[in-house]
C-alpha cells in the first residue's frame, strides 16, 4: 500500500475536518503497531487517543490481524438476512459472556451511529409490540453525542452538529448536561455535585406523561463533548426514574464499552443496568467497522410474542459481517489472554496522577479523570472557541503525540495496553506543548 504522500488530495471529502486547513497542512499516518503510529515522514506518533477511542488492545495485535486474514480468505461475505454463518452466533454467545450475562441478545450494526438508531427504533417498536404505541418520545441530553444518523443527531445535544440539518426528529427532549466547573473542578472519578440533575426527568414526565415517553439515552461518560463524568449516584437515579415510569434506559457505550473504565462496560463501573446498550469501536479493536446493540432478554422477548413472521423489520447488509465477527472474536480473546482489564485497572492510579500533574500549567482550567480517560480543559481565546486547543493538537502531533480536542478541551483515551513509560512520554510532551502554547 502507498506509504508516501498521495499524488492528489483533492477528491476525498474528509469527515468532521476543516478540509481546507488540513489539505494545506496534512497529517498522514501510514502504519501502526502497539502504542504508536508512524507518519508519512517516518516519525513515531504516540497514540494518546486509541485512534478514535477504538483500539483498546493496541495496534496490530497479531491475533486479530491473523483472524481477519483467515476469515477474509474463508468467507468474505455472507448475508445474515434469512441466512447465517457460525461466527455471528459464536460471537453473540461470547459477547453475552463478556457482559456477565446481564443481557440476553445482541443485534449487529456497522457503526456506533447505526447502533444508536437501531436502539432507538427497538425502543419504539418494543412499546408498540406491548400495546403501548403512544410511547414515542425520546429523551437525550445536552452535550450528548450519539452519532450522525437522524435518530442519534436528534437525541444528541451538540448544537454545532445539529444546526445545519433542519428540524430533525419530532418529539425529542433533552435533559440538562451535568458539567459544572464552579462546583466540580479537578475531579478524580465521579464528581460530588449534580446528582439531582437526573430528577429533571420527572419534570419531563410531568410535562408529557410517562405514557408518551419511550426511552432515555445517555452516554455514561460523555466523550465527544470533552469527558463529562456523571455525578455520584446520577445514573442510578436515572435508572430508578426510568423503571418507575416504564421508560427504557439506553446507555450509549460506543466509547466506554470494552474496558475504557477498566471494567467490561461503564454500566459495570457505575453498577447500573440499562435496558439497551449500544457499542462499536473497541468491539473489533477498531480493525473492522462494527457496532452492536445489547438487549435485555425482556426487550427481545416482547418481539418474539408477535404473530409469526419477521419480528423486527430492521437490519443492514453488513450486519454480522463474517470478517468483523472474526475480528471481534479475536478481540475478546485478546482481552482474556492479555488480561487487558486488569492491566487497565493497574494503570489507573498512575494515569490519574499524571493527568493531575498538569495542574497549574498555562491555560489549564480543569483536569478530570475516570478509568483511562482524561479531560483537560483550557481557557478559550476570547471570541475564538476551540482555537487554543486545536493549536495544542497540532503542536502535539508535530512533537509526536496524538491527542484529540473538542472545543477547548483535550480528551485523552489511550490504548489500554499502555505502560508507565507511555504515560510519562505522553504527559511529558503535553507539558511541553502547554508551556509553549500562545
Ligand atoms: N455514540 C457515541 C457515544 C460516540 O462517541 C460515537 C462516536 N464517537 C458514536 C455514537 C458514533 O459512532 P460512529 O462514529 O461509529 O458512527
Amino acid at each position: 500500500m502507498n506509504q508516501s504522500r498521495p499524488a492528489s488530495m483533492s477528491s476525498f471529502w474528509m469527515p468532521f475536518t476543516n478540509n481546507r486547513d488540513f489539505k494545506a497542512n496534512p497529517r498522514l499516518l501510514v502504519s501502526a503497531e502497539g502504542m504508536y503510529y508512524k507518519d508519512v515522514d517516518g516519525n513515531s506518533v504516540l497514540d494518546g487517543t486509541a485512534g478514535l477511542w477504538c483500539v483498546p488492545c493496541g495496534h496490530a495485535q497479531p491475533k486479530i490481524v491473523s483472524a481477519v486474514r483467515e476469515m477474509v480468505g474463508q468467507l468474505d461475505f455472507a448475508p445474515t438476512f434469512q441466512m447465517g454463518h457460525p461466527a455471528a452466533f459464536d460471537l453473540a454467545e461470547q459477547l453475552m459472556e463478556y457482559a456477565g450475562h446481564k443481557f440476553g441478545h445482541v443485534f449487529y450494526t456497522n457503526s456506533g451511529s447505526e447502533a444508536v438508531d437501531t436502539a432507538l427504533k427497538m425502543a419504539l417498536a418494543y412499546h408498540r409490540a406491548r400495546g403501548e404505541g403512544t410511547r414515542t418520545r425520546l429523551i437525550g441530553r445536552e452535550r450528548g453525542y450519539h452519532g450522525v444518523g437522524f435518530g442519534g443527531l436528534s437525541v444528541g445535544g451538540i448544537g454545532g452538529n445539529r444546526k445545519s440539518f433542519g428540524p430533525l426528529l419530532p418529539g425529542v427532549d433533552h435533559l440538562p448536561h451535568t458539567h459544572d466547573l464552579d462546583k466540580n473542578a479537578y475531579t478524580r472519578g465521579e464528581p460530588e455535585y449534580g446528582t439531582h440533575l437526573a430528577d429533571e426527568l420527572e419534570r419531563l414526565v410531568t410535562l408529557h406523561d410517562a405514557s408518551n415517553i419511550a426511552a432515555v439515552i445517555v452516554e455514561p461518560v460523555a466523550g465527544s463533548t470533552g469527558v463529562l463524568i456523571p455525578p455520584k449516584g446520577y445514573l442510578k437515579r436515572l435508572r430508578e426514574l426510568c423503571t418507575k415510569h416504564g421508560i427504557l434506559l439506553i446507555f450509549d457505550e460506543v466509547i466506554t464499552g470494552f474496558g475504557r473504565l477498566a471494567t467490561p462496560f461503564a454500566a459495570d463501573y457505575f453498577d447500573v443496568e440499562p435496558d439497551l446498550m449500544t457499542t462499536a469501536k473497541g468491539l473489533t479493536n477498531g480493525v473492522i467497522p462494527m457496532g452492536a446493540v445489547f438487549s435485555k432478554k425482556h426487550i427481545h422477548d416482547a418481539f418474539m410474542e408477535a404473530p409469526a413472521g419477521i419480528e423486527l423489520f430492521h437490519g443492514y447488509t453488513y450486519s454480522g459481517h463474517p470478517v468483523a465477527c472474526a475480528a471481534a472474536i479475536a478481540t475478546l480473546e485478546v482481552f482474556k489472554e492479555q488480561n487487558i482489564l486488569a492491566h487497565a485497572q493497574e494503570m489507573q492510579g498512575y494515569w490519574e496522577d499524571a493527568v493531575h500533574s498538569l495542574k497549574g500549567m498555562p491555560y489549564v482550567t480543569d483536569l478530570r479523570t475516570i478509568g483511562l480517560i482524561a479531560g483537560i480543559e483550557l481557557e478559550s481565546i476570547p471570541g475564538k472557541p476551540g482555537v487554543r486547543a486545536f493549536g495544542a493538537f497540532k503542536k502535539a502531533f508535530a512533537d509526536g503525540v496524538l491527542i484529540r480536542t473538542t472545543g477547548d478541551i483535550i480528551a485523552l483515551s489511550p490504548p489500554l495496553v499502555l505502560e508507565k513509560k507511555h504515560i510519562d512520554e505522553l504527559f511529558g510532551k503535553l507539558a511541553t506543548v502547554l508551556t509553549h502554547l500562545d
